[in-house]
């Protein structure tokens, strides 16, 4: 009997080293940083200096070599359960083609890479990311996280935060989807219904996902009804670092006492939504961004449009007559046109559309 005690807790040592283990491992060549804060950045020694690595979805690409970043931007969004019950509504073809035009416009104007930040709930194909990326030839960093503004399935209510924060930490170690496509950000999402539990729970997964492997963060957030504050304050609370924190949709407001807040604490800003016009008109985000860049805050900006490639949330033809304005191409051909007329300077764009994704990628 006491063999069989004895035989049974090795095992279940020797299972959870095995699995440790898995998410440890790495090539030979990369080595984490001895007492690194985030002891898991992906870091390789090279001639006495350190480089970062991010996981693209068509491979590692070097911090130095993002170039100009679109920081979000979705290939596809589309109701996952919709999809996998009525597959007859959706052309694949279609949505390919819709993509790929995109990518190789906002390509021909210098853009060298694109995060999408589609995650589950928003029907995140990891195959069909790539396809894009390998079709365009463009650096595609996918995301890992949940993305919901009030539950999650019953799958993870009945399970803890370490057990989903374990499943993203597999996304950027391992792979994505059964691929060996690693994500490189983490995403999470509040809106209007504010932090709810199941919302709560994700958050902190995500916190502790990134404490784990030293990749960034970024949200969803909804600042009429202040949700990129209560996020910071759980991710800081959880332990994550401010400079890879970016409380996304932060241009969705113009109330700039509640944006100093959050830049006050050291993390980024999306000013990312350019082209929706429903809670901020395109004159009130530049307004707002050009008043931030002349306090000094180029440095923890990121130009964006949050543009879907092909959405299935509204019936056909709705977005484009909302939105007329809006694609993946509006802030380089007409944004940053309009802000330089009106005195933000180059160097300021350099931040907003080269620098900070570095920054935030490697928590500078
Ligand atoms: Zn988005």
């Amino acid at each position: 009997m006491l063999c069989k005690t004895v035989y049974m807790l090795y095992n279940a040592i020797c299972i959870f080293y095995n699995r440790k283990s898995i998410y440890r491992n790495k090539p030979d060549e990369i080595k984490t940083i001895p007492n690194h804060p985030f002891c898991n950045l992906q870091v390789y020694y090279e001639r006495n200096h350190t480089m970062t690595f991010i996981n693209s979805v068509t491979g590692p690409v070097n911090a130095s070599e993002l170039g100009l970043t679109l920081i979000h931007e979705h290939m596809r969004v589309r109701s996952e359960s919709v999809h996998a019950q009525f597959p007859h509504l959706y052309d694949e073809k279609q949505e390919i083609a819709k993509a790929v035009e995109q990518v190789i416009r906002v390509k021909k104007l210098g853009v060298n890479t694109i995060c999408d930040p589609t995650v589950m709930e928003q029907g995140r194909d990891i195959r069909f990311i790539e396809k894009i990326a390998r079709e365009t030839d463009t650096q595609i960093i996918a995301a890992t996280g949940i993305y919901t503004y009030n539950y999650i399935p019953t799958h993870f209510q009945t399970r803890s935060i370490d057990y989903m924060a374990d499943l993203f930490v597999r996304d950027i170690e391992v792979g994505i989807q059964n691929t060996s496509i690693k994500a490189g950000f983490l995403k999470c999402a509040t809106d209007a219904p504010g932090v709810t539990a199941d919302v709560e729970k994700v958050m902190r997964a995500v916190a502790r996902a990134h404490k784990k492997t030293g990749v960034p963060i970024m949200t969803h957030s909804h600042p009429a009804s202040g949700t990129g504050l209560k996020q910071l304050d759980i991710l800081l609370d959880e332990g994550a670092n401010p400079n890879q924190i970016l409380i996304g949709h932060t241009g969705d407001t113009d109330n700039l006492e509640y944006i100093s807040n959050i830049l006050k604490q050291g993390a980024f800003i999306g000013m990312d939504r350019y082209g929706l016009t429903r809670e901020c008109s395109t004159e009130n985000r530049n307004n707002t961004v050009i008043e931030l860049a002349k306090q000094g805050y180029s440095n923890r900006m990121f130009l964006s449009q949050d543009y879907c490639c092909t959405m299935d949330w509204f019936p056909e033809g709705v977005i484009e007559e909302r939105f007329p304005k809006w694609s993946m191409s509006f802030v380089l051909e007409e944004i940053v046109p309009e802000l330089k007329r009106k005195g933000v300077t180059e160097q300021q764009i350099q931040h907003m559309l080269f620098d900070n994704a570095r920054c935030w990628f490697e928590g500078k």
